[in-house]
């Protein structure tokens, strides 16, 4: 075990802990019911079922709240008109790929399944955003 990377079982450690720390106050309890070996172990279990929840809720990998990722959507706003209208497309980098566009001249967010589509005209004020040259 002396290359395993430091904290990696970390939420195994934890929980196993947990189940010592519950296990020791029953142990307790069971073999010697005075007030004394409560006193013990109540705090003891407690900690423990403390630190099994805990265990639990680091998550299997601990990286960021996936679900947090897939509902982003960015701010609606109105961007100046630079010449032409502009616009605002994000495409996100995890499955499902769909891309949201805003549109600069009424700030309308629409989402589109899939990458950027070759033209997209507004649904809301009817502007046509962009028409792709290529095809
Ligand atoms: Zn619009």
């Amino acid at each position: 075990m002396k290359d395993a990377p430091i904290g990696s079982n970390r939420r195994l450690n934890t929980v196993i802990a947990g189940w010592v720390c519950i296990a020791l106050g029953a142990g307790v309890t069971l073999s010697n019911a005075s007030l004394f070996a409560l006193a013990v172990a109540t705090p003891l279990s407690i900690g423990g079922v403390i630190l099994l929840l805990v265990g639990i809720g680091m998550g299997p990998d601990g990286g960021p709240d996936k679900s947090g990722v897939s509902s982003w959507e960015p701010d609606s706003m109105t961007m100046p008109d630079a010449g032409r209208v502009m616009y605002r497309l994000d495409t996100t980098l995890s499955k499902p790929i769909r891309s949201s566009i805003i549109c600069g001249r009424c700030a309308h967010l629409e989402w589109v399944e899939g990458v950027k589509p070759n033209e997209f005209t507004c649904p809301s004020c009817g502007t046509e955003l962009w028409l792709s040259e290529e095809e």
